[in-house]
């Protein structure tokens, strides 16, 4: 099986006790069924401490928000009693994740790691690396998972150009999305796709600002940066400043490598471009007057941790892309050339 990447996968190290972090705190870790019950056959002090801090449903049983098994010191009890070797899944993976398409898998960083987001916002026109792993493959359309492909490149294209503004970038992709989902909903038809066109004129980038309300907050640090993201959203925004704008592409290029072809298995890409192209744009907003590396660092992991790592939100995002006026594509336009004007 094919196994591709981008080129900063292979980069990535946990910087440990650099990161600002620890991804043992505040996520619910769930033991894939092996592992756990590996964990249950163990004997002695370790294997009992085990089974008493693993919950029925698998999962580790947090004590407030840690993992049980991180110790005093920050390090992780499961490693020094049994080596590496038997991390769960989730602990041995994290932060790369996978998805497989029939004899292709993909991977990448997630962009809630502290490094991750790092590699992810500072590495511009990332190429590709391929490699070979012994796996077994799954059967999956082959010509939607072409077609998919090729319009994937298309868009990376687009967003590699230099001489086309970022507005105009993301405002093109928004149409081709679109269009692309009218072929995909329509494969036998002779009718030609129609755009939809905006019927108001008063585009008010607090709708789509206000309905990030509408998801359930991961924490208090969310529900406060929300807060003040609303509250001093401008009345006329900043230009962008040069580096953004290669932070603005560089997300929307990662929300697009690690979501865009899952379209293959439910045959929907609309919802999944929308994130990728409102997301960095959200993220710009949340930096609010603080447009400094760090605090987009800081906010792309808050707005991951937020958006991406809860099903529950990703999915409301997806119904509400059908569902929501302010997540239309002429409105999402007019919000794209109002906060992305170069
Ligand atoms: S967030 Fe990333 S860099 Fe930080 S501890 Fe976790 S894996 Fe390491």
């Amino acid at each position: 099986m094919q196994f591709i990447t981008p080129s900063y996968y292979n980069a990535f190290h946990c910087i440990a006790d650099k990161c600002t972090d620890n991804c043992c705190i505040g996520w619910e870790i769930g033991i894939d069924s092996d592992t756990a019950a590996y964990y249950r056959s163990l004997g002695g002090d370790f294997g009992r401490r085990l089974c008493d801090n693993i919950a029925e449903d698998d999962t580790f049983i947090l004590q407030g928000e840690r993992c049980p098994f991180l110790n005093e010191k920050n390090l992780c009890d499961i490693i020094i009693h049994c080596g590496d070797g038997h991390l769960c899944q989730i602990c041995r993976d994290h932060p790369r994740y996978f998805e497989w398409y029939g004899n292709v898998k993909e991977g990448g960083i997630g962009l809630s790691c502290e490094e991750g987001a790092r590699l992810i916002l500072s590495t511009d026109r990332v190429a590709l690396l391929e490699s070979q792993t012994d796996e077994q493959e799954d059967e999956i359309d082959e010509d939607l998972f072409h077609f998919l492909c090729a319009s994937r490149k298309q868009i990376f294209d687009l967003l590699d150009r230099a001489d086309m503004p970022v507005a105009d970038k993301l405002c093109t992709v928004l149409s081709f999305a679109e269009k692309l989902q009218f072929m995909m909903d329509n494969p036998q038809t002779d009718d030609d796709f129609v755009p939809t066109v905006c019927t108001k004129n008063d585009i008010s980038v607090g709708a789509l600002v206000n309905l990030f309300s509408a998801f359930e907050p991961i924490d208090a640090v969310w529900t406060s940066a929300l807060q003040k993201m609303q509250t001093q959203l401008p009345t006329e925004f900043s230009a962008l400043l040069k580096q953004e704008e290669h932070y603005i592409i560089n997300l929307c290029r990662y929300f697009l490598w690690r979501y865009f072809l899952k379209g293959v298995f439910d045959g929907e890409i609309l919802s999944k471009v929308r994130f990728a192209v409102v997301s960095p744009l959200i993220i710009r907003l949340l930096c609010g007057e603080d447009r400094s590396f760090a605090s987009w660092l800081e906010n792309s992991k808050l707005y991951s941790k937020q958006m991406e790592y809860s099903d529950e939100n990703r999915e409301l995002f997806c119904e509400y892309t059908y569902e929501k006026e302010c997540l239309a594509t002429p409105y999402l336009q007019e919000f794209v050339k109002t906060v992305a004007a170069g």
